[in-house]
């Protein structure tokens, strides 16, 4: 017989990448970041919130972003990326689960993120219901090598741990 998992504590893994292009906007964690190229996707392309919903739907067993939102939905063409964000949240409470904490790593070449780490902890920490102590977010280049090192998008990798409600 195998043993049961302890369903009251679990960690999720999200990631996500889009490619940088003009005339959109970079925003990061539900943060306007001044910046000369933006993000490329069917919504808003935060990417920061892509990998943390990502990760949380993953903690609680939840399927992912692309199931829940697809990009062959119209509804979801330009979509604030916090709103889906609080969406995922609220499907984790009805499934008996509370984010317990994030820590997400950025990967670009620019712009850095340090001048909003604060910002975006904050952000995100309202959108899951965590004060922004929960709530790690860290800048990292790739020391120029490969298509994050020649800026054609950044890359996100977020990992969540959540708590059964019990
Ligand atoms: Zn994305």
């Amino acid at each position: 017989m195998p043993r049961e998992h302890d369903a009251t504590f679990r960690v999720g893994v999200g990631y996500d990448s889009h490619q940088f292009a003009r005339g959109r906007a970079l925003i990061l964690g539900g943060v306007s970041i001044p910046s000369d190229v933006g993000l490329d996707g069917h919504s808003d392309a935060d990417a920061v919130c892509h990998a943390v919903t990502d990760a949380i739907l993953g903690a609680a067993g939840l399927g992912d972003i692309g199931e829940m939102f697809p990009d062959t939905d119209p509804a979801n063409k330009n979509s604030n990326s916090i709103t889906m964000l609080e969406a995922a949240v609220r499907r984790l409470a009805a499934a008996g689960y509370v984010v317990n904490q994030v820590d997400v790593c950025v990967v670009a070449e620019s712009p850095k993120l340090a001048p909003f780490r604060e910002h975006i902890r904050a952000s995100l920490g309202a959108a899951l219901g965590i004060d922004s102590a929960g709530v790690s977010v860290k800048g990292k280049s790739n020391e120029g090598m490969g298509w994050i090192g020649r800026k054609e998008g950044l890359a996100c990798i977020a990992v969540a741990t959540v708590k059964g409600k019990r």
